[in-house]
């Protein structure tokens, strides 16, 4: 995918196309923003257009057809072998990097999730970003800044990458066949994130927060066994879990903006059910949920017991 392509990164891309016509790319660059913004697709254009000769990839030759399948021999990709990018990964890196190039005027490599790399595996990558050999070029990409490596990021150009503007991921999505209503709410509940508005935008996810709000706004103190299996179906994907959390949080925050008016409500399409909950709670009743909601998400990302955690939390949204 060329330059061209990228959406919303005009920033960084700009500083990368200058360098290419100018002859003046860093050996190694740091990539930093939010997934889910197009830094690993970034990184791949300037590869792209560093192989192919030209400032955006022409996408037609050998060399651009390889990088459009990953499948180039002198791009050597790199990600976090379970918890860590290990020493030994960057090892072997290093001995990819020493041979000369098969065809491209130089090798390169990315190595996504540099927050991942562990103490041992970042000092031995140090001298390699200092003096590449062969000239290559690596391209660090992060989500994670404040988890990198202090000596890693003095030896990189850091390039920051903004998060996306709403209409354009909304545009994005239409584009791709997620129309009208759940490609705009799949947009503002997004934060930005591509990656995260086109999970959103399956049909499936929207159809899981309905069935969500819904459930949970019928749990009563009264019959505590669906609140408990409801904690702990939940509890089983924690990830999941988070994300519904934030769509609640979203919710609670849409039965505030109907209660003062109703400007600005993202959940267009709940109103029922957002008339419903504005109706039952009292202003001060939604700001302690969205309280209990942020604090369970608080305990959820430290790792605290899922299970007892959303159990607290429903019989706390139950109560009222
Ligand atoms: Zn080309």
């Amino acid at each position: 995918m060329p330059f061209s392509r990228i959406i919303g990164q005009d920033g960084p891309i700009s500083i990368l196309r200058r360098a290419l016509a100018t002859g003046r790319l860093a050996h190694a660059y740091l990539f930093e923003g939010i997934e889910g913004v197009g830094k690993k697709a970034t990184a791949l254009a300037l590869i792209e257009a560093v192989f192919c000769g030209r400032e955006d990839g022409c996408g037609t030759c050998p060399s651009c057809r390889k990088m459009a399948a990953r499948q180039h021999p002198d791009l050597h990709l790199l990600e976090p072998d379970g918890a860590f990018i290990k020493i030994d990964q960057i090892r072997d890196l290093q001995k990819e990097l020493a041979y000369r190039p098969f065809e491209a005027p130089k090798k390169a490599c990315i190595i996504d999730g540099a927050e991942r790399l562990n103490q041992a595996a970042g000092n031995a990558l140090l001298k390699t970003l200092e003096e590449p050999p062969g000239n290559a070029l690596i391209i660090l990409v992060t989500a994670q800044v404040s988890g990198v490596l202090p000596t890693i990021l003095s030896r990189c150009q850091r390039l920051h990458f903004q998060s996306l503007p709403e209409e354009a991921i909304a545009a994005y999505l239409t584009e791709n066949g997620i129309d009208g209503e759940p490609a705009r709410i799949a947009a503002s509940l997004a934060g930005g994130s591509m990656k995260k508005a086109l999970e959103i935008g399956k049909d499936t996810a929207l159809g899981d927060r309905k069935q969500f709000l819904e459930r949970l706004s019928g749990l009563s103190l009264l019959e505590i066994t669906p609140l408990f299996s409801a904690a702990e179906e939940l509890a089983a994907d924690k990830e999941k879990a988070m994300e519904l959390l934030e769509l609640l949080t979203s919710f609670l925050r849409d039965v505030l903006l109907l209660k003062g008016g109703g400007d600005g409500i993202v959940n267009a399409d709940l109103m029922p059910l957002l008339e419903r909950e504005a109706g039952r709670l009292s202003q001060t009743r939604v700001m302690e949920r969205i309280g209990h909601v942020g604090e369970a998400r608080q305990a959820l990302l430290r790792n605290v017991n899922a299970r007892l955690t959303l159990e607290v939390l429903f019989m706390r949204l139950a109560k009222s």
